[in-house]
């Protein structure tokens, strides 16, 4: 396959927009809610303020800005948004001059409805308006009226890029955007209306910021998109076409898609790279040509969160999910033969208008007939705009409840014996960083990675804070509820020896050394 021969990355991805710098110094304070994709973004808004003079704080009263970045996917995390921002109008009062920005998929969703419903929030800012974050800011800082700002960058579309804080070091598990937008409408989802169609952010920008992160220490890459594997650019090479897949999708054939080239690309170009993985892929397009290449790509995770949400044809269909239930097992089979030990997770929603008791069971049923190793439920409820607000929310609160508490029943059982059974395993564990249990506390040598499928491992061994960012050989000793207690199968390398301190003079200047 033909390489797409990119230059070395710049210093700064020439997409991120974020402003000039100026020597304009605010506090900041940027509160998330919702899903990882909101954690990244948020992330990226962080770079966006600190390029223009911004100062992270951790407390709103320390803030001279605080934004809120929103999700709506969920009623739940809108109602607490809601909450917290209701919580600041007192501060608001005390100092008027404190900006509360509104960002996210509730800003795009309510616009300037928004400013006339909480009247203390200043700023109302879309996911594809993040850029002019700073912009806005200052002109609120000098007084300028409450504003809105929801456009899509459809024209013209910006990706933030990734910019080092000297604060921080590099991630080890680094997350890159590849897409944005979702032209899927499925009838529960509100995506499609507060992110916009699909717009692809080029395999070039991807893999530079890829080395960008490799070079600073990064060892995974996470590849963001909402419907990540529909990718397409022009630079790579064409689809791979698959008779079996025209077969299986006669009724919504998988758009052309070069995600795979994608995945090899990233594989051949950027070797420093130990693990890659992505989310969230949408089964219409786990195409053959993906299957290859998680046989081909020792890089690729052994694991893939496809999102299934039923396992009925008919709920399927009501959702628009454009393939059948024997459709996602032959795709899902198709990519657990590609590679050995490969393991599958999901999204299951439950009480979805008009669910019977054996449409459940049915899902039910694709839960144990695929075996998914982990899966996030969640009970159906309406969402703004979405279609399926037509069909009613007919299921009972406590229907729901009960169908939910039965999916985690089974998903428990199954995670359980997936993970009983690696006890004994060889494992290749991506160390993360301290236990969770350890608050970020490396000293006290208990440190948590990933295997190669995503399985949690904790590592108790004297010094073993310094393994942060190495894959190290691991036995699995124990299984606990969600994780797993791993034993380092060679002895831990030597600490780095101690960098010589320079001997002061009695006069108190530092003596100089020989340069060889
Ligand atoms: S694929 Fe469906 S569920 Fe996923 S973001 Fe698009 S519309 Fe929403």
């Amino acid at each position: 396959m033909a390489s797409i021969g990119y230059g070395p990355a710049p210093p700064v991805s020439p997409t991120l927009a974020a402003p000039p710098a100026t020597t304009a110094t605010f506090r900041y304070l940027v509160q998330t809610f919702g899903c990882q994709m909101n954690a990244h973004d948020s992330d990226r808004m962080g770079g966006v303020l600190r390029a223009a003079g911004g100062v992270a704080v951790e407390c709103a009263d320390d803030a001279d800005l605080v934004v809120f970045n929103t999700c709506s996917v969920r009623e739940k995390a809108e109602q607490k948004l809601r909450s917290e921002v209701g919580k600041l109008a007192p501060l608001k009062r005390a100092r008027p001059d404190l900006v509360i920005a509104v960002a996210g998929c509730v800003a795009q969703q309510e616009g300037e409805a928004l400013l006339a419903r909480i009247r203390h929030i200043d700023l109302v800012v879309g996911p594809d308006n993040v850029a002019e974050l700073p912009a806005l800011v200052m002109e609120q800082l000098g007084g300028a009226p409450p504003t809105a700002r929801t456009v899509f960058d459809t024209a013209a579309p910006r990706f933030l890029a990734w910019a080092p804080a000297e604060s921080a070091p590099a991630p080890v598990a680094a997350l890159v955007t590849t897409m944005k937008g979702c032209d899927e409408r499925c009838s529960f989802c509100i995506v499609p209306y507060t992110r916009g169609p699909e717009r692809y952010r080029p395999a070039r920008e991807i893999l530079d910021e890829i080395r960008r992160f490799v070079d600073a220490g990064s060892r995974e890459v996470l590849l963001l998109g909402q419907t990540v594997d529909s990718f397409r650019d022009d630079a790579l090479p064409p689809p791979e076409e698959d008779a079996l897949d025209r077969e299986m999708s006669r009724e919504a054939p998988a758009d052309a898609t070069q995600f795979p080239h994608l995945l090899r690309a990233i594989a051949r170009e950027v070797p420093g790279l130990a693990r890659l993985r992505y989310t969230s892929p949408h089964p219409r397009h786990a195409s053959a040509s993906l299957a290859r290449a998680h046989a081909e790509l020792d890089v690729l995770a052994r694991h893939v969160h496809l999102p299934v949400q039923s396992g009925s044809d008919r709920v399927l269909r009501r959702m628009i999910r454009r393939y059948t239930r024997a459709e996602y097992v032959a795709r899902a089979e198709r990519l657990k033969r590609a590679r050995s030990g490969l393991t599958l997770s999901t999204d299951i929603i439950v009480g979805f208008p008009g669910e019977t008791e054996d449409d459940f069971a049915q899902t039910l049923s694709l839960v144990r007939e695929i075996g998914f190793v982990s899966l996030f439920g969640f009970k159906y409820s309406p969402r703004p705009q979405t279609p399926a607000l037509r069909l009613g929310d007919d299921v009972p609160e406590a229907t729901k409840a009960e169908r939910l508490a039965r999916l985690f029943e089974v998903a428990e059982e199954l995670g359980a014996a997936n993970l009983q059974g690696l006890v004994g395993t060889k494992q290749e564990v991506l160390v993360e960083g301290a236990s969770k249990s350890e608050k970020g506390d490396l000293s006290r040598d208990r440190v948590q990675g990933r295997t190669a499928r995503s399985e949690i491992v904790h590592i108790a061994a004297p010094g073993a804070g310094r393994l942060v960012g190495q894959v190290v050989g691991v036995e699995i000793v124990q299984a606990h509820r969600h994780s797993l207690a791993g034993q380092l199968t060679s002895p831990l390398p030597a600490p780095p020896l101690p960098v010589p301190v320079p001997a002061r003079r009695p006069d108190g200047e530092a003596r100089r050394l020989p340069v060889w």
